[in-house]
């Protein structure tokens, strides 16, 4: 696994380079793409029996991290293509089988990670207008229509819409599409079923991530419903979350340290009223470098403590609890490390073309994208009360 984190060091210096001009124009980081697709990265977590690295949920974490601190906007691409890919590779077999799953489904599973190890690019299509990424308030929904399903609905963000030669979306059974607790499925929908990408991603931050909407009105085989059974998206959001809500940690993690990293660089380099020794004399910018390089451990060292869990014990309340403190404290920690650095680097960092300017404007996303910090700090008071993930308070996380 070495191997797969040195690939991504390597690539840090030109996923940089090219971060100020994605950033300004929002566009799809396709060059990126390419160097981790050539690096053999987009098949970090496809087993090694089908052309990948065979990672663990641990290595993804430190993998993410790394690249963010080249380009925060590809390492979220890459974050939802290792989501999928990660999934599927670790849907555990035995359980599928019980639960129905048939040949058709693992064949299919066995195509679509040995073309990511290919090079082929993946992302998820969750949320929607009026419900986020609330899984029970989704408005797209799947029938049956001959041997598959026929799949409608519109999506108002995916990253990489357009780009993508996959895409994980979330439906609910038509059946039930105003009922509450509704089956919510996941379909591994073919790039050329949909339709209409919407070119309506202008935002503050992650730029880059083209997280355009796109409509489907498609028929898909039997074979994309994952697992091979219906209702698994709300199964692994409360039961498995580490893909729904630490792989995010990994990215603002990562984002952390490289605002910590653009402040020392910055700090090193500037002089200040003619002091010698520059800005690196004033005490109290020293002191929020400190802070902030505090901060960004503390969320890396609770990411770390996450995905060990998460590869050794999956599913377990300490487990998920870890993941959900991990979400919290990185998406927090990169936004505070942002401001707090730019701040203490002054009108320099706010001219765009700094480093510093982009990354306070990406870090901004790391407590909204889901879970919000609010709403992972209610999943953990939640359990310590010993209420009902579900239906124990007014507040239903997925
Ligand atoms: C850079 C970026 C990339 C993204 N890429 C993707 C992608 O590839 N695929 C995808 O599906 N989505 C993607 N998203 C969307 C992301 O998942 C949404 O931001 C997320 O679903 C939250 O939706 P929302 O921002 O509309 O806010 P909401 O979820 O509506 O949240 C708004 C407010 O409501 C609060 N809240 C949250 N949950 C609840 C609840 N259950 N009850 C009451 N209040 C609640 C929140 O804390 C927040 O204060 C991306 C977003 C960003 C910023």
């Amino acid at each position: 696994m070495s191997d797969a984190l040195a690939a991504a060091a390597d690539l840090v210096p030109q996923l940089a380079a090219r971060a100020e001009e994605h950033d300004a124009a929002g566009a799809f980081p396709t060059a990126d793409v390419a160097a981790l697709s050539e690096a053999g990265l987009l098949g970090l977590m496809v087993p090694e029996r089908l052309g990948g690295f065979g990672a663990g949920f641990a290595d993804y974490t430190r993998v993410a991290q790394t690249l963010a601190r080249g380009a925060g906007a590809t390492a979220l691409v890459f974050n939802m293509h290792a989501s999928v890919t990660g999934a599927l590779a670790s849907v555990p077999e035995d359980l599928a089988r019980q639960l129905g799953a048939g040949e058709a489904f693992f064949a299919q599973r066995d195509r679509l990670l040995a073309a990511a190890a290919q090079g082929a690019l993946y992302g998820v299509g969750i949320t929607e207008r009026g419900a986020g990424s609330r899984l029970h308030a989704l408005r797209t929904t799947y029938e049956p229509e001959g041997e598959g399903y026929r799949l409608r609905g519109h999506k108002s963000t995916c990253s990489g819409a357009g780009h993508l030669d996959g895409y994980l979306v979330a439906a609910k059974a038509a059946h039930a599409v105003d009922d509450p607790d509704g089956p919510v499925s996941h379909f591994l929908v073919p790039g050329e079923a949909i339709s209409d990408v919407e070119d309506t991603w202008d935002v503050q931050g992650m730029r880059a991530t083209a997280s355009n909407g796109f409509s489907l009105d498609c028929h898909v085989g039997a074979d994309t419903l994952l697992g091979g059974i219906e209702g698994v998206a709300g199964l692994l959001a409360y039961g498995l979350p580490q893909w729904l809500v630490a792989s995010y940690a990994a990215v603002y993690a990562g984002v952390a340290r490289a605002a910590v990293d653009a402040g020392v660089s910055h700090v090193a380099d500037r002089t200040v009223a003619g002091q010698a020794g520059g800005l690196g004399q004033v005490g109290w910018v020293r002191a929020r470098l400190g802070r902030t390089d505090a901060q960004a451990e503390a969320a890396r060292l609770v990411l770390e403590e996450a995905g060990r869990l998460v590869d050794l014990a999956p599913g377990e309340p300490t487990t998920n609890a870890m993941i959900y403190r991990a979400k919290l404290l990185a998406g927090d920690a990169a936004r505070d490390a942002a401001d707090s650095v730019a701040e203490a680097c002054g009108l320099a960092a706010l001219r765009r073309g700094h480093p510093l300017e982009r990354l306070v404007r990406d870090a901004r996303s790391g407590p909204v994208m889901p879970p919000s910090s609010d709403l992972a700090a209610d999943v953990l008071a939640t359990q310590h009360l010993g209420l009902d993930p579900v239906h124990g308070t007014d507040v239903r996380p997925w």
